[in-house]
């Protein structure tokens, strides 16, 4: 039996949110020890912010916490995992397996398919463990066993925080400094520095975690001050001379490739955010990023006002997300990536009419 809980946040006083029945999973930590929380593919700072966050607080619950996710998170995000206790699955697959194996729970969390964990979601789906899925993706899958699911929190960071929040006074505990780090980044992050899907419960989260000892500026330098030299020539790369205009659909497409990525000796989350940064041109209304890869061209969209990215990534991308970022796959030359852009933003346009 599966339940779910995705009510709207309920406010019962100034500064309380509520995320509903929080018992339940209160109930389902109390007996259990070994808990593996899993992010997504490409975490991140929601995805490994939720996840530590999550970890510290569990933790301090004396669980033995293992967090695991498909692939590396990139560099700037090591100051929320000094220690490196992160399990990748590309790199260390026999002690992902055996940590999974050896749970007796597993949380998932900043993703609602199976589909968005690679290989991963082979292991997850064969493990025997209860399944709990803490996350703000529209439309979870059916194969958890308690869902909380709020599609309209700025982030899964913000999710956990509020969850958290409700498991204090049944479960004991406090919120580590380290937790308090790690759900701030998330969500600023998820926000894009508090642009986006910011709700009063964001800010309030916000200033009770600066009072829990915070330091907003900090976290601030470590996330957009980290760039490498080299992140920063290939942004500025991409905005000088890939950078395509449509003005008659008010869009901005780049296509990073292979290519571009060894000129710019690319590591992983180099090109992180770089979607963004066409929305910030008044005309342009929906931002697309495509990167070259091995095996398919990484699709990533952002939308202003009411453009649906998690439409258009569904219809054409083969993928989804939320309404106004979103991302996908597509497995066809890097070189027919822009044009099959456009003609599908030319036939979405009209549909949507
Ligand atoms: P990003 O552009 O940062 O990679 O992804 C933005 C959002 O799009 C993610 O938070 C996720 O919700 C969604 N997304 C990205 N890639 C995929 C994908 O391949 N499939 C689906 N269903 N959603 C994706
Ligand atoms: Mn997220």
């Amino acid at each position: 039996m599966q339940y779910i809980f995705n009510f709207a946040p309920i406010k019962l006083s100034f500064r309380v949110y509520k995320i509903e029945n929080v018992g339940a999973l209160a109930h389902i930590l109390s007996g259990r020890r070994n808990v593996v929380l899993v992010g997504h593919v490409n975490p991140d700072g929601d995805s490994i912010g939720s996840l530590m966050g999550m970890m510290h607080y569990l933790a301090g619950l004396g669980k033995s916490v293992v967090p695991v996710v498909p692939n590396r998170y990139p560099e700037f995000l090591n100051f929320l995992d000094p220690d490196g206790v992160v399990l990748c699955n590309s790199e260390q697959p026999e002690a992902v397996a055996g940590a999974v194996s050896g749970a007796d729970l597993i949380i998932c969390m900043d993703f609602n398919s199976l589909k968005r964990i690679d290989s991963l979601g082979d292991v997850i789906a064969s493990a025997s463990a209860p399944k709990v899925l803490i996350d703000h993706h529209p439309q979870p899958d059916t194969i958890f066993d308690l869902v909380y699911s709020y599609p309209h929190l700025s982030s899964t960071c913000e999710l956990a925080y509020w969850t958290i929040k409700g498991l204090l006074p049944i479960c004991g505990g406090n919120m580590p400094l380290e937790s308090a780090i790690a759900l701030y980044t998330g969500m600023m992050t998820d926000t894009n520095n508090f642009a986006n899907s910011v709700l009063p419960s964001t800010f309030m989260m916000a200033g009770e975690l600066m009072d829990l000892g915070v330091d907003k500026e900090w976290v601030q330098k470590m996330v957009f001050g980290g760039y490498s030299e080299d992140r920063m020539r290939l942004m500025g790369h991409m905005l000088s001379s890939n950078m395509k205009m449509y003005p008659q659909y008010g869009a901005a497409v780049m296509v990073l490739t292979k290519d571009t990525k060894e000129k710019f000796n690319f590591k992983d989350g180099d090109s992180e955010g770089f979607v963004n940064l066409a929305l910030n041109i008044s005309s342009v209304k929906v931002s697309a990023f495509f990167t070259e890869g091995d095996e398919f061209v990484r699709v990533s969209l952002r939308s202003k006002d009411d453009f649906s990215v998690n439409r258009l990534a569904r219809g054409y991308f083969n993928g989804g997300g939320h309404e106004r970022a979103a991302g996908g796959r597509l497995f066809i030359p890097v070189a027919e990536v822009e044009e099959y852009f456009v003609k599908s933003l030319a036939e979405f346009i009209e549909k949507e009419k």
